[in-house]
């Protein structure tokens, strides 16, 4: 490609609302524009680096056997209502009409798309396993779309969706597509972190998400420091800090103990006030908080509540005065689209005193779930259910009862690996690609079947696995830069190689179109920068855009016997000088060297 015929917009600044380094610099090199709040174009030179992403993605997808659909981005809307996710996916999901006021959703994801494909053609077991991905645009209403493309409004997803007829199976499927993630990032030059994540409302047994460590990182990553422990804060365990006592034990322990006693506590409402006013921890406490669980229908709760499960469910969640509530676990417990918690009024109604005051002794009417650390407390602090008044003395089993007690704290780097009891440190992290078990969740609403070896009708079990194209070229630039531009590994790079004719007439010109066509005989994606600039305008330019190889073509070398370039890796500071007649099939070498090791090292079969 020659520059004066290709499209290369380059910025000298980038715009104002441009926090980032990865959207400043695809601002300024002219990779995107944005068109709208949250929508990116890409430009010529932007493209060519997706389309070698997604080139590398296609590969590993394919070398696993996963098999290339392409199902429209335009879906409708009952196939979102028989998942249920037309009401509980919010504003997130586009909506839209058609002529015939028919209601559609523009996908943010596809595992009713491709279930419901699937549907319609899966008989028999000998069909199985079938692993289905697609690359394809994806749109979610983001509240706040922000950092350019790592999180946009529209963007462009690699998904895929794997059907089994067994657990086995499913897992083979889940760690093949682990390998690949592994293996696509490592291709592109990217250092991720696998953690483990929350499996969410889907019943699902397994989940993993591949982060990159990053300051404007929306996750928490817990890590250990003596093991391979690594999990996403919305999911990580930690060693009990405590001694876990069931409910019958804690009453038999608690006979002995003071008994429960008011204390009068005025205008003393939250924890730090209390702790000052009782002279007392904060790990005294038993902090009281009603939530809202949406859509709640976990398995677990059918035990607890009769009837129908309603849209909203009011519940009280008990936790050690010192630690927090992780709503994440809460939500995956209660299988929950969402926990919030709720209005002043709300609380009001059911402990009966306002905000401040809550505890759970004397608490009827409500399901109560308790942290396991609460089954622990045995002269506990909690709120008394009137205003101004706690009850001291207050112990789990005897003088209140929890419907359920299960793990719904917020781990902190300040608890310890639940693995090896090591200590734990705390990361700032961006997914940028997810593997999921997502077990009966969509395949059992969507009425799935295919017939078992006994000709029996089965539900199929179903994994879904997702990467994310834009983030994950805005990651790469995040790693790979440098004060003056881009540096693209060598997989990814729009161009692999820069020729900058220090002027293009004469004998550079000639030379510089030969060393052209020789790099293009060769397979290497070169751009020849045959503008009228001065040098330092090419070599700036080159830099921001970040092509990997740089030949400088001057009357001075030439002259030189034999005739000679200098040759510079970008990045790096060497100039070297370089036999004209044997520059291309060095950097051909050079090159091919390169791709093989990224595609090889440590590669994952
Ligand atoms: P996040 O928590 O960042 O919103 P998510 O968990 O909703 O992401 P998934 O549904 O797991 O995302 O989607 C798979 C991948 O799609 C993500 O790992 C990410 O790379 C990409 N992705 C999701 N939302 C966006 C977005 N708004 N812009 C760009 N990429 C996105
Ligand atoms: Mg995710």
């Amino acid at each position: 490609m020659k520059f004066s015929k290709f499209f290369i917009p380059t910025l000298r600044e980038a715009p104002g609302d441009a926090a980032v380094i990865s959207h400043k610099l695809m601002l300024r090199s002219g990779m995107i524009r944005r068109l709208a709040n949250g929508l990116f174009a890409y430009l010529p030179l932007g493209l060519r680096s997706f389309r070698k992403l997604e080139r590398i993605i296609r590969e590993e997808m394919d070398a696993t056997g996963a098999l290339e659909v392409k199902p429209t981005v335009v879906v409708p809307a009952e196939l979102w209502k028989e998942s249920g996710r037309w009401d509980t996916m919010g504003e997130a999901l586009l909506r839209v009409k058609n002529r015939q006021n028919g209601d559609f959703v523009i996908s943010p994801t596809a595992e009713e798309a491709i279930t419901a494909l699937v549907r319609d053609d899966l008989s028999s077991y000998k069909q199985l396993p079938l692993n289905l991905y697609q690359i394809n645009t994806k749109y979610r209403d983001e509240v706040r779309p922000r950092y350019g493309v790592m999180r946009g409004r529209e963007f462009v997803m690699k998904d895929a969706y794997s059907f089994h007829t067994d657990d086995a199976s499913l897992s083979r499927t889940y760690e093949d597509m682990g390998r690949a993630y592994r293996n696509i990032f490592r291709r592109c030059g990217l250092s991720v972190i696998p953690v483990s994540a929350d499996s969410g409302a889907m019943g699902g047994s397994g989940s993993e998400e591949f982060m990159i460590e990053s300051e404007i990182g929306d996750n928490t990553l817990i890590l250990c420091k003596s093991c391979e422990y690594a999990a996403n804060v919305e999911k990580a365990a930690c060693k009990p800090d405590f001694v876990p006592a069931g409910i019958a034990a804690a009453k038999e322990a608690a006979a002995g103990l003071p008994a429960m006693s008011r204390i009068d506590t005025p205008d003393t409402k939250s924890i730090a006030e209390l702790c000052a006013f009782l002279k007392t921890g904060a790990n005294k406490f038993i902090k009281t908080l009603v939530y809202q669980a949406a859509n709640p229908s976990g398995d677990l709760l059918k035990a607890h509540i009769g009837g129908d499960m309603p849209a909203m469910l009011p519940i009280v969640a008990l936790i050690r005065g010192d630690l927090d509530v992780n709503e994440t676990k809460l939500a995956s417990l209660l299988g929950a689209s969402d926990v919030a918690l709720a209005a002043d009024t709300e609380v009001t109604r059911i402990t009966g005193a306002p905000v401040g005051f809550a505890g759970p002794a004397g608490l009827n009417g409500v399901l109560i779930i308790a942290d396991e650390t609460v089954s622990a407390m045995t002269n506990a602090i909690t709120g008394a259910l009137v205003k101004d008044a706690h009850y001291q003395n207050v112990a789990f089993g005897r003088d209140f009862e929890p419907n359920i007690i299960a793990d719904i704290r917020t781990v902190t780097a300040n608890d310890r690996c639940p693995v090896c009891g090591g200590e734990f440190y705390e990361k700032k992290g961006n997914e940028l690609g997810h593997i999921f078990k997502l077990a009966c969740k969509y395949t059992k609403v969507m009425k799935v079947s295919y017939l078992d070896v006994d000709g029996k009708a089965q539900t199929p079990l179903m994994g879904c696995y997702g990467i994310g194209l834009d983030r994950t070229l805005a990651a790469v630039i995040e790693e790979h830069n440098d004060g003056a531009g881009i540096i693209w590994p060598l997989p990814l790079a729009p161009f692999e190689a820069l020729i900058v004719p220090v002027k293009y007439e004469g004998a550079v010109k000639e030379a510089s179109d030969n060393l052209y066509a020789e790099l293009g005989k060769l397979g290497i994606d070169v751009l020849l920068d045959d503008r009228d600039e001065r040098p330092g305008v090419k070599f700036n330019d080159g830099d921001l855009i970040g092509i990997p190889f740089r030949v400088v073509i001057g009357d001075k070398n030439l002259k030189a016997q034999p005739r000679r370039i200098e040759l510079k890796r970008r990045g790096e500071d060497e100039v070297r000088l370089v036999e004209l007649e044997r520059a291309a099939a060095i950097i051909a070498e050079e090159a091919r060297t390169e791709l093989m090791s990224a595609y090889y090292a440590g590669g994952e079969t």
